[in-house]
C-alpha cells in the first residue's frame, strides 16, 4: 500500500478553478472574468513602463545575487511604509514602525497571523468581513487564529452593511483582532466612506479591537496612493497600533515577483527593535529570507523622482481604465438593454472587483450558454473588460436575467 493511500482529494481552488474552465473552453467570443488580474485594452498581461524602466537601471547596475537579510531589502521596506503611512506619519517619523518585506500580501498576512498568534497577549480570535477574500480564512486559521466573521455586505443593497457590521463589532469580545480591507474591498468592491471610516475607528477604539489591515490595492481603487490610504492612515492618526498587509502585485504589476511588506506600529524605536527581533523569528524557519528581484524592482521606482512619478500615472491610467469600463456597463445595462434591475452598484463600486448581484445558477448558465467565466458568487474582474467585449458581455448579462 502507498503511504499516501489515504490522502484524500481537496476541492479544487474556488477562483483558479474559474481559469481552468475558461481555458478548456474553446469558443473564440469567451471571457475570463475570475481573474484578480490586470488586463489591458486588448484582454492583454500588462507590464508596467516604470517597471521596464526600473529593470533596465538594475541589470545595467549588474547587481549580485547574494541573499538578502531576514526581512529583507532595506531600502524597499522603508519605502514601502512611506507609501502606506505617508512621510507625515508620526510612527514612521519616530522610527516606530516594526516593517519587513514579504512574500507579496499573502506572506505578509501570514506573518503577520503567526506574529499575532504568538504575541499579541489578549486574543487568539480574529474577525473578518463576510464575505472576505477566500484565501483569509485558511491563512489565519493556519497561522493558529480563530476565524470568525463581522457582517459586511448587504445583498439586498448590493452595499454596505453598516448597521451590521457596527452591531457586530460592538458584539465582539474585546481586545479581539478585526481584519479591515483597507480600500477596495474583495469580493465585494463596496468600500465605507471616510465618515463611516471614522466610526469603525471610534468602535475599534471603544471596545479596545486591534486593526489588521489589508491593504492589496493601494492606488487601484481611486487611482491616488494618498486616496487610498485614507483608512489606515487614519486609524494611526487616531492613536490605534496597526497592522498591516502590504502587496505590490496590482498597483505596480507584479503578481509573480511577488513584492509585499508586512509592518507593525510600536509604541517606540526601542519597542521596535523588539519587535523586529521576533519578526525575524517567526520568518526564517518559514522561508529563510525572501527574493531580490521584485523589491529591486519596487525599490528601484519608489525611490527615484521620475519613475515614481510615471507609475503614479500608470496606476491612475489603470484604474481609470477600471472606471471607465463600469460606467460603459452600467450606461449598456441600463440604457440600451433595459436590463430588468438596479445597476447602481457597477459605477459604485470600487477596484478590481463588482459584485455583480448574478446567482449561482446565472453565472453557470452564464458560463455554459454564453462562454463568460465568473466565479459563483456573482464576483467579475472589471479588468477583464475591455471595448472589444464589453457589449458582448452585457448583452450575455441581459440574456441570462429572467
Ligand atoms: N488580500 C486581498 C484582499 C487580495 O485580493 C489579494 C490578492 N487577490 C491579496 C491579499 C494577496 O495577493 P498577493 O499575495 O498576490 O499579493
Amino acid at each position: 500500500v502507498s503511504t499516501w493511500s489515504a490522502v484524500p482529494a481537496g476541492p479544487p481552488d474556488p477562483i483558479l478553478g474559474v481559469t481552468e474552465a475558461f481555458k478548456a473552453d474553446k469558443d473564440s467570443r469567451k471571457i475570463n472574468l475570475g481573474v484578480g488580474a490586470y488586463r489591458d485594452e486588448h484582454g492583454k498581461p500588462y507590464v508596467l513602463t516604470s517597471v521596464k524602466k526600473a529593470e533596465q537601471i538594475l541589470t545595467a547596475s549588474n547587481p549580485d545575487k547574494e541573499y538578502l537579510p531576514i526581512t529583507g531589502l532595506p531600502e524597499f521596506t522603508k519605502a514601502a511604509a512611506k507609501l502606506a503611512y505617508g512621510s507625515e506619519s508620526v510612527p514612521l517619523q519616530e522610527g516606530s514602525i516594526a516593517v519587513t518585506q514579504s512574500i507579496s500580501g499573502t506572506g505578509a498576512l501570514r506573518i503577520g497571523g503567526a506574529f499575532l498568534a504568538r504575541h499579541y497577549p489578549h486574543s487568539k480570535v480574529i474577525y473578518l468581513p463576510v464575505p472576505s477574500w477566500g484565501n483569509h480564512t485558511p491563512i489565519f486559521r493556519d497561522s493558529g487564529l480563530e476565524v470568525r466573521g463581522y457582517r459586511y455586505f448587504d445583498k439586498k443593497t448590493v452595499g454596505l452593511d453598516f448597521e451590521g457590521l457596527k452591531a457586530d463589532l460592538k458584539a465582539a469580545p474585546e481586545q479581539s483582532i478585526v481584519l479591515l480591507h483597507a480600500c477596495a474591498h474583495n469580493p465585494t468592491g463596496v468600500d465605507p466612506t471616510p465618515e463611516q471610516w471614522a466610526q469603525i475607528s471610534d468602535i475599534v477604539k471603544e471596545k479596545k479591537l486591534f486593526p489588521f489591515f489589508d491593504m492589496a490595492y493601494q492606488g487601484f481603487a481611486s487611482g491616488s496612493t494618498t486616496r487610498d490610504a485614507f483608512a489606515v492612515r487614519h486609524f494611526v492618526s487616531q492613536g490605534h497600533q496597526v497592522a498591516l498587509a502590504q502587496s505590490f502585485a496590482k498597483n505596480m504589476g507584479l503578481y509573480g515577483e511577488r513584492v509585499g511588506a508586512f509592518s507593525l506600529t510600536t509604541s517606540d524605536a526601542a519597542e521596535r527593535a523588539r519587535v523586529d527581533s521576533q519578526l525575524k523569528i517567526v520568518i526564517r524557519p518559514m522561508y529563510s529570507n525572501p527574493p531580490l528581484h521584485g523589491a529591486r524592482i519596487a525599490s528601484t521606482i519608489l525611490g527615484n523622482q521620475e519613475l515614481y512619478a510615471e507609475w503614479e500615472g500608470e496606476v491612475k491610467a489603470m484604474a481609470d481604465r477600471i472606471i471607465g469600463m463600469r460606467e460603459k456597463l452600467y450606461n449598456t445595462l441600463t440604457s440600451d438593454l433595459k436590463t430588468p434591475g438596479e445597476w447602481g452598484h457597477i459605477k459604485s463600486q470600487i477596484g478590481m472587483f463588482s459584485f455583480t448581484g448574478l446567482s449561482p445558477p446565472q453565472t453557470k448558465a452564464l458560463a455554459e450558454k454564453a462562454h463568460v467565466y465568473m466565479t459563483a458568487d456573482g464576483r467579475i474582474s472589471m479588468a477583464g473588460l475591455n471595448s472589444g467585449n464589453i457589449e458582448y458581455f452585457a448583452q450575455s448579462v441581459d440574456a441570462a436575467i429572467p
